[in-house]
């Protein structure tokens, strides 16, 4: 099937099924796929959504991690289908839950109390871990709420899995660099002096597509080419990147800035450092009225995957319930338990 039957046999079943079917879809989807969604947005903002969503079939049209969150807060009823489920996150697979537990159990039998605060890109297996030890979960956009409440609750906190917005989210409380260890996945560096006296400790994760293709000299290029404009981030880069940039924020953030300096058009030019799908939508979206540059072509091969033959045979079998996200029941008490800390807390 060419392109426009499959767009248009997409668009047919969405017509046959009406009210009863919705399609999320990530900010960081290809444009094929934007163009059928009925809600786009980020992790916070998709969650948000699903407890108001009433159709009985919800496609989810990004990551594995944010199909599961939606599958956990869906009503009884509810199917959620994510169309690829070999979408996964680079991130979130850096943080197994055993391994997350372990870590925890050892910093417990410590003495200490250390709450695990856990970014919202994580398996619901360890969001469950995180939810049974008292932490909660977070998003970029809230990050900084999140981690001043987690610092609340006890004597310390791990950070898990991205140890960048971990650092660059306790750069904004002042939270100084020596108070910070990174950790590894085994815990063997808990023993050290420095990690029993840290505040914060740090997963070793980190999201391939901004640490690794997104480097500081990039920001001095930029820089150098449109002095005076101004180069914006999502806080997964490094410190490194983020602190010689003149802004960072959440993928809300992002978007935010470009339609603000679209609409004053007194910059010539802004660069953007975030995966490039949704760079590439924003720079189509205001061409005639800024220039916006890409701080790399990094796009995620996971988000990806889902496109529009996969999104066509999700909706053809959606009556067989096959590409249903299911959640382990012995997960879902704990794992709500994380998310509704961070919904109740950042109303
Ligand atoms: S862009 Fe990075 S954090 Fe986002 S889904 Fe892809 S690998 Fe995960």
């Amino acid at each position: 099937m060419d392109k426009s039957s499959i767009s248009a046999r997409i668009e047919d079943i969405r017509k046959k099924y009406g009210s009863d079917l919705v399609i999320l879809g990530h900010h960081y989807q290809a444009d094929e796929v934007v163009e059928h969604v009925d809600i786009v947005g980020d992790s916070l903002e998709l969650a948000r959504r699903i407890p108001d969503i009433e159709a009985r079939n919800i496609v989810f049209c990004g990551v594995f991690f944010m199909a599961e969150s939606a599958s956990l807060l869906a009503r009884p009823g509810q199917r959620v289908f994510l169309p690829d489920h070999s979408a996964d996150c680079a991130m979130a697979r850096m943080a197994k839950a055993e391994d997350v537990e372990k870590v925890l159990e050892k910093l417990a039998a410590s003495g200490r109390k250390v709450v695990p605060l856990a970014y919202v890109n994580s398996s619901l297996a360890v969001k469950a871990v995180v939810g049974r030890f008292g932490g909660a979960v977070c998003t970029s956009s809230n990050a900084k709420v999140m981690l001043e409440w987690a610092f609340k609750q006890g004597d310390a906190v791990l950070f898990l899995p991205d140890r960048n917005l971990g650092r660059n989210t306790a750069k904004q409380l002042g939270i100084p660099a020596e108070q910070q260890v990174e950790i590894d996945a085994a815990g063997k560096k808990l023993d050290s002096e420095e990690a029993r006296n840290a505040r914060l400790l740090l997963w070793p994760g980190c999201c391939p597509i901004h640490e690794q293709l997104m480097k500081p000299e990039m920001v001095t290029e930029f820089h150098k080419h449109f002095p005076g404009c101004r180069v914006l981030v999502h806080p997964e880069c490094s410190p490194e990147v983020v602190d010689i940039c003149d802004g960072s924020g959440s993928t809300a953030f992002l978007i935010k800035e470009a339609e603000k300096a679209a609409a004053a058009g007194t910059e010539p030019a802004l660069c953007i450092g975030t995966e490039f799908h949704l760079v590439h939508r924003l720079m189509e979206r205001y061409a005639d009225r800024i220039n916006i540059i890409p701080l790399a072509q990094a796009t995620c091969h996971d988000m990806e995957k889902v496109d529009e033959p996969s999104l066509l045979a999700t909706l053809e079998r959606l009556e067989s319930g096959e590409g249903v996200v299911t959640v382990d029941e012995a997960l879902k008490a704990p794992a709500r338990e994380s998310l509704m800390r961070m919904l109740e807390n950042c109303r």
